[in-house]
């Protein structure tokens, strides 16, 4: 999300056609730090590159610096207090007045209806389906920084993507916290959720191949509906991404995230039963307060029952304002480390197994970039299941297509391929 509010941010300020990008921090400006605040070492990370930036400031006065984001949401006050020198502090919830506001810093016209500009020449694309939040899982702070779920609007969204095909994007990826539960009622009063959704944008531009992904979701949303979408489409993503955050329904009722593990692993089979060959990633909370050995076992036994293809996991970190913090954050530093160590090391081997399991399959790999390493050229791409693969060939003129691939070998989260056509 902040990927896609940053971006759209340059492209609102270059439209107005006063400004550039530079890559020389020394000579810049302006300067825009985007925060997060979903944990501590995030916010610890910020405070410190924003106090690093008073030192540009001395040098040239007329240097303006902006704090965008979550964390300036949250923290608005106290960043002003810290940082006296930056010139403005903007979170996500008067994001819908951030031309005006950066008119008014920057005296010009930056006007809100701007196209987004690929300034970065990527392939693939974040598109913001909604934002904010409802579901209140007790350790988090979305809904407090980003505010209540709010979706936009069937033809903003229909238009934005037309306009990225048309530019020659190959991947849409729709963005929000919980894009599965995207409802929009449209002018002629009809329910659009989010399997509508996806099959208008999976219709769209049918002479151009495109791949439509889209995170993150909520299990409670998961519907058979989207799942028949995802299998009738074969322009839709071959993945899901559906956090579980823990295997131990006590720990899921104190995060308030309103399903049980039976519940989760009835939508993992409903989803492997309609769709073959589809990835299935999560994320994961180890050390949240009161999170006994055997809660975690249970953690630990869900993710072999399930054999997810990849997983995030975090170490619980309390974030001020949320339910979360009424319960005193027991675990210690040292169980959380070690429980994170265990559950990593089992989802490694799990995605490495299945991995495998993709050698000499020839995939449609879609390029998304190449890297110099040892004097080779090595592209890098993504299957539809979002695995990213690995190809030694110098055809760098192969980014931003398809290539059939086959896989030849394997190395832990990264398949290793050969141009076949
Ligand atoms: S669904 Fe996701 S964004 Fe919403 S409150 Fe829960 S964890 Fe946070």
């Amino acid at each position: 999300m902040n990927i896609a509010d940053s971006e759209n941010v340059v492209s609102m300020l270059i439209n107005s056609g006063d400004f550039e990008i530079t890559n020389n921090i020394n000579q810049t400006d302006v300067i825009i730090v985007n925060t997060c605040s979903v944990r501590k070492h995030a916010e610890d990370r910020e405070e410190s590159f924003i106090g690093n930036l008073k030192k540009l400031k001395i040098k040239n006065e007329e240097l303006k610096i902006i704090i965008l984001g979550c964390f300036a949401q949250n923290a608005k006050l106290e960043l002003q207090k810290k940082f006296p020198f930056v010139d403005l502090i903007v979170g996500p919830l008067d994001y819908e007045y951030l031309a005006e506001i950066l008119s008014n810093v920057f005296q010009r016209n930056i006007s809100k209806n701007y196209k987004y500009l690929n300034l970065f020449n990527k392939v693939s694309v974040f598109v913001p389906i909604m934002t904010g939040c409802d579901n209140y899982c007790s350790y988090c702070i979305v809904p407090y920084v980003r505010g209540r779920e709010k979706s936009r609007s069937l033809d903003e969204i229909l238009d934005e993507i037309k306009n990225l095909l048309y530019k020659d994007i190959k991947e849409i990826v729709l963005i929000g916290q919980n894009v599965n539960s995207y409802k929009y009622i449209d002018k002629e009063n009809s329910y659009i959720g989010f399997s509508e959704l996806l099959k208008k944008i999976a219709n769209l531009g049918v002479n151009k191949k495109f791949w439509i992904r889209f995170l993150t979701n909520h299990p409670k949303d998961m519907s058979y509906e989207i799942i028949k979408t995802i299998k009738d489409f074969p322009n839709v993503a071959r993945h899901i991404h559906l956090p579980l955050q823990s295997g131990s329904n006590r720990i899921l009722e104190l995060m308030n995230r309103k399903y049980t593990v039976e519940k989760y692993k009835q939508i993992v089979n409903m989803i492997r039963d309609n769709i073959k060959d589809i990835a299935i990633t999560t994320d994961l909370i180890v050390g949240f307060p009161t999170e006994t050995e055997e809660d975690f076992k249970h953690t630990l036994q869900a993710v072999k029952d399930i054999r997810f293809d990849s997983a995030f996991v975090f170490k619980y970190s309390p974030r001020e304002k949320t339910k979360a913090t009424e319960l005193k954050d027991d675990i210690p530093k040292e169980v959380k480390e070690e429980r994170h160590y265990k559950i990593l090391t089992l989802c490694d081997n799990i995605a490495y197994q299945i991995n495998k399991s993709y050698i000499n399959k020839i995939k449609d790999v879609l390029i998304h970039s190449y890297v110099n390493k040892n004097g080779n050229v090595i592209l890098i791409g993504k299957t539809i299941e979002n695995k990213t693969v690995e190809i030694f060939s110098d055809k760098k003129n192969f980014v931003g297509n398809f290539v059939k691939t086959k896989i030849v070998d394997v190395k832990f989260h990264t398949l290793v391929g050969e141009i076949v056509g």
